[in-house]
C-alpha cells in the first residue's frame, strides 16, 4: 500500500499545481473511508463502493475539484454529497480558518460521514441530512460549493446559495456522462469553465435526477 500511495502522490502532483491541495490529499488517511474489504485499493486512483450504492470519488477527481475551488483558508464551503465524507475531509484541511457545511440524502452515510470525521479530529465541518431544497439554503450564502453527484444543470438554487465572486463545481450532464464545470458567480450572473469529462452517481432530487 505505501507503494501504491507514492505512486498515486507523484502521479497527482505532475497535474496538480496546488500545493495545498496536494498536501491536504496526502494527510487524509483514504483507507479509513472506504469499506475494510477495499482499503487494498485506497490508494489507486480509482472510484470505489461505499454501499447504498455509492461510490468515494476517484482521487485525481478530488484533487481537480478542490482546486477549481481555488480557496484561501477562510471560506464558509458547502459540499452537496457528503457519501464518505473523504472529500469533506480535504476540504476541512483548506479551509482551517473557515467552515464546511457537508450534506447527504442517504441518513446510513450521513451518520458514518459524521462519526468517521469526528473521530479524525476534523472540527470544522458540519454534516448534515440534506433537505428538500438542494444544497442547504438556511446557511448560504456560500463562499463556495462542490456537488459530488451528477446534476442535469447548473440548479438555480444553488447559485442562488453562492456569494457574488463565490465558486461552485459540478457535473453536469445526462446519468451516465458529464463534463465538470466550475461557474463563478459575478454581480450581473454567472460565468462558467469546463474542467473535463467525468462520472458520477445521480444527484437525486428537486432540480436534478428522480430517484429510481
Ligand atoms: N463526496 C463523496 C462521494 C459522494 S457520492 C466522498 O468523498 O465519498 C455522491 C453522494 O451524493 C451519494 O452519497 C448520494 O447519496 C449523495 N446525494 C445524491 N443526491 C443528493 C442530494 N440531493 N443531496 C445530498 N446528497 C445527495
Amino acid at each position: 500500500m505505501l507503494k501504491a500511495r507514492r505512486e498515486l502522490f507523484r502521479k497527482l502532483s505532475k497535474e496538480i499545481r496546488s500545493k495545498a491541495v496536494m498536501a491536504a490529499l496526502e494527510s487524509v488517511p483514504r483507507e479509513r473511508f472506504v469499506p475494510p474489504e477495499v482499503s487494498h485499493l485506497a490508494y489507486q486512483d480509482k472510484p470505489l463502493p461505499i454501499g447504498a450504492d455509492q461510490t468515494i470519488s476517484q482521487p485525481f477527481i478530488v484533487a481537480i475539484m478542490t482546486q477549481a475551488l481555488e480557496l484561501q483558508g477562510n471560506e464558509r464551503v458547502l459540499e452537496v454529497g457528503t457519501g464518505s465524507g473523504y472529500q469533506a475531509a480535504v476540504l476541512s484541511l483548506l479551509v482551517p480558518r473557515g467552515h464546511l457545511i457537508t450534506v447527504e440524502r442517504v441518513p446510513a452515510l450521513k451518520d458514518k460521514a459524521k462519526a468517521l470525521l469526528k473521530a479524525l479530529g476534523y472540527n470544522n465541518v458540519t454534516v448534515e441530512l440534506a433537505g428538500p431544497t438542494l444544497g442547504a439554503p438556511q446557511h448560504g450564502p456560500f463562499d463556495a460549493i462542490i456537488v459530488t453527484a451528477a446534476s442535469p444543470q447548473i440548479p438555480d438554487s444553488l447559485v442562488s446559495q453562492l456569494a457574488v465572486g463565490g465558486r461552485l463545481v459540478i457535473p453536469v450532464g445526462t446519468r451516465e456522462n458529464q463534463e465538470l464545470m466550475r461557474v463563478l458567480r459575478t454581480e450581473e450572473g454567472i460565468s462558467v469553465r469546463w474542467l473535463g469529462p467525468c462520472r458520477f452517481v445521480p444527484l437525486i432530487g428537486k432540480e436534478a435526477f428522480p430517484e429510481r
